[in-house]
């Protein structure tokens, strides 16, 4: 496809839509992709991306990540940040249905050839214990008002529960419970959709992967060291999942809210009503913030608990401890948030509300909020890629502070569903996976059929304008060998 005139290549890397494009953008859009990328880039995602810059407090640019695709309201891999003191505005479309959604990976001191004999039992149990598919239900049992408890509470509650480490808790962001969750903002639907849901993967693109970091695929052996990655052929658990039926359920309520609000009694305009919003500082704003904690908390507790089953199931195979097969999380990064951080924007500090939808935060050596053991080299990026090529581990870097220190989350769609399910038939996916040594279980043969690797942007290609336009850098390559999908 040519790429159109309308966007300014301002490097390798950077692509701007000036504000002439469209009436009403406040700041230019910007798009991280290379010549390849944006020869292939969706159309649909120019006009997403101009319409978020014309939302009030919208700051400096709005930003597609490489990995950039169709979504609700905003592209995925949109980045948003709003100044709150300007009048910004927080729109449940720009952080996403699944709230917090993000993923986490975890060292073993298994090597492939320990691992290989045992993996398809390994893949089993795990399929087993960790609940996957539309509208599964975990084995933690609690009721409606015990749950509204643990929202508020979010990772710390699993650790007081026996699921997990105390040490856990120090690798997610916030230590794993957003301040000022306030279940009294969340409706009885929502807690009727998620109180059984703890422990559970979900569908579609959530997945559990064993992963092996080959010699050959490691970039930076002591940045890899420092993660926890220190043998040829180490094995790796990475999941992906988010708040489930919770989180959506927040995001519908309040975007019916918004909607009813946003013009009468706020007087914004919006060009899609897919971008409902309210100003951050309003009582409507305000609830949507503190109920949208609760969904960050519980999916936060989520992948919690799922570590835990995941740490049993390797204890029951190989015979030791979690502990003795070294089992540490390296770290649990969300791609569906708006968080509100502190920025320097064209010399001033300002405050601003970070939207990133399906995009990770990719804080820098010495940032706030960046676990002490890894503060000197920045805070760890978990991508994933897809169940048939492979994932990394990045670090933020300091030239992050372009895109508020954010960058790619995922490979990114390049083909529907619907056609992939036309495309591929899940059954011969599944033998052929398993012939290049890689054993997957799934609840639909559909669903699988839509995740194959060919429905995805190559990974390589994305992490490398991720790390070309210097917002993120690349560590560790992760190979798959085992995989539950949702
Ligand atoms: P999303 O958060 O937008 O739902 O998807 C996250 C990303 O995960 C996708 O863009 C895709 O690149 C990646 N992904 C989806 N399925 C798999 C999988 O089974 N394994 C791995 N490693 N990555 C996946
Ligand atoms: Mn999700
Ligand atoms: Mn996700």
């Amino acid at each position: 496809m040519a790429i159109p005139e309308f966007l300014n290549q301002i490097s390798d890397t950077i692509w701007e839509i000036p504000v002439s494009y469209k009436e009403g953008m406040r700041v230019p859009a910007r798009i991280y992709a290379t010549h390849k990328l944006i020869e292939e880039l969706d159309e649909a995602v120019y006009d997403q991306v101009t319409n978020v810059a014309t939302l009030p407090g919208v700051t400096k640019y709005a930003l597609c990540m490489p990995d950039g695709h169709f979504g609700y309201g905003f592209p995925i891999g949109g980045v948003a940040a709003m100044d709150v003191e300007q009048g910004g505005v927080i729109s449940p479309g720009g952080i996403g249905f699944d709230i917090n959604c993000g993923m986490r990976l975890m060292v073993t001191n298994l090597t492939y050839n320990e691992v290989k004999p045992d993996l398809k039992k390994l893949v089993d149990k795990l399929y087993q214990r960790v609940p996957a598919g539309v509208g599964s239900t975990g084995f933690v049992k609690l009721s409606r008002n015990e749950f509204r408890q643990v929202v508020e509470q979010g990772a710390q509650w699993c650790v007081r529960n026996g699921y997990g480490w105390e040490e856990d808790l120090e690798l997610m962001e916030e230590n794993g419970c957003l301040k000022g969750a306030d279940s009294s903002k969340i409706s009885e639907k929502a807690i009727d959709r998620g109180f059984n849901q703890i422990g559970t993967l979900g569908s579609g693109n959530h997945y559990l992967e064993i992963q092996v970091a080959r010699q050959e695929f490691i970039f930076d052996r002591e940045l890899a060291a420092k993660m926890g990655i220190t043998m040829p052929n180490q094995v790796v658990v990475m999941f992906h999942c988010g708040s489930r039926g919770f989180g959506h359920q927040v995001a519908t309520d309040y975007l019916q809210i918004f909607l009813k609000v946003m013009e009468s009694k706020y007087g914004i305009k919006i060009l899609d009503r897919e971008l409902a919003c309210a100003p951050f500082d309003s009582p409507e704003g305000q609830a949507y913030f503190t109920a949208m904690k609760c969904g960050i908390n519980m999916s936060f507790v989520n992948r919690q608990v799922i570590l835990h089953r995941i740490r049993e199931v390797f204890s029951e195979i190989f015979g030791y401890s979690a502990e003795e097969l070294g089992m540490h999380m390296v770290y649990d990064v969300a791609h569906n948030t708006a968080k509100l951080e502190r920025h320097i924007v064209d010399g001033r500090e300002r405050s601003l509300l970070v939207h990133r939808k399906g995009a990770t935060r990719a804080f820098g050596p010495g940032m706030g909020d960046v676990p002490q053991r890894y503060k000197e080299i920045g805070q760890p990026v978990i991508i994933g890629g897809s169940m048939e090529t492979g994932s990394y581990l990045l670090v933020g870097v300091p030239s992050g502070d372009q895109t508020f220190f954010s960058t790619a989350h995922g490979s990114g769609r390049t083909m529907s569903r619907a056609k992939a399910r036309k495309t591929y038939r899940g059954e011969k996916l599944q033998k052929d996976m398993q012939s290049r040594g890689i054993y997957v279980r799934s609840t639909s043969m559909s669903g699988l059929a839509e995740e194959a690797g060919a429905a995805y942007k190559n990974i390589d290609d994305v992490i490398e304008a991720a790390e070309l336009a210097g917002i993120s850098k690349r560590v560790v390559r992760l190979t798959p060998i085992g995989n539950i999908k949702g």
